[in-house]
């Protein structure tokens, strides 16, 4: 499964409740980014720039560390990708990626947020976990790379008829048991 939406639509969120519920691992590109950038890593220090600025990682990367990540054992069974794909090329990567693990995508859950409620969300976000790329102007830019690159990822898998669109306004609770039910017909 993928889960697609807005920064600050609560994917993040959403995507750990459903994961432990299923008992599936949640793959987080943005998580998996933010370690990397803790502990020092080379990844990290390729990461870091891009994502101070509220700009994608170059798709290279990103692929070729989801592939890695895919390939571990635990995916077997299924997983939830959160915060990928998020361009047109990285859902053709995936793609790939998918055909030569034997993996097909089964449901993409979109949650949909207005902007208002977003930008508010994510200032308060800053203020509880302090990430460094929560600031007014970073946030501001990571709004418009989203609707540029990521929104029109939306048509692409609901053309595959795979698309499920989920109403993100509301308390954790809430929005989870309107995914649980949307999925639990597939
Ligand atoms: P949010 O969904 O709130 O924007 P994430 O934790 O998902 O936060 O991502 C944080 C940052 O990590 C992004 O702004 C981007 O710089 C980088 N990133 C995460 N996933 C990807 C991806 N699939 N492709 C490129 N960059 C990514």
């Amino acid at each position: 499964m993928i889960i697609l939406g807005a920064p600050g639509a609560g994917k993040g969120t959403q995507a750990k409740v459903l994961c432990e519920k299923l008992g599936i691992p949640q793959i987080s590109t943005g998580a998996i980014f933010r370690a990397n950038i803790s502990e020092g890593t080379d990844l990290g220090k390729l990461a870091q720039g891009y994502i101070d600025r509220g700009e994608f990682v170059p798709d290279e990367i990103t692929d070729s560390l989801v592939k890695d990540r895919l390939h571990q054992e635990d995916t077997q069974d299924g997983f939830l990708l959160d915060g990928y794909p998020r361009t047109l090329a990285q859902v053709g990567a995936l793609d790939e990626i998918l055909l030569e693990q034997g993996h097909t995508l089964d449901i993409v859950i979109e949650l949909v947020t207005e902007r208002e409620a977003l930008v508010e969300r994510l200032l308060k976000r800053a203020e509880i976990e302090g990430r460094a790329d929560d600031t007014e102007d970073v946030i501001r830019r990571r709004m418009e790379v989203y609707l540029e690159q990521t929104k029109p990822l939306s048509r692409v898998y609901e053309q595959r008829g795979i698309l499920v669109e989920i109403d993100g306004l509301g308390t954790i609770e809430e929005v989870q048991e309107r995914i649980r039910e949307a999925i639990q017909g597939r």
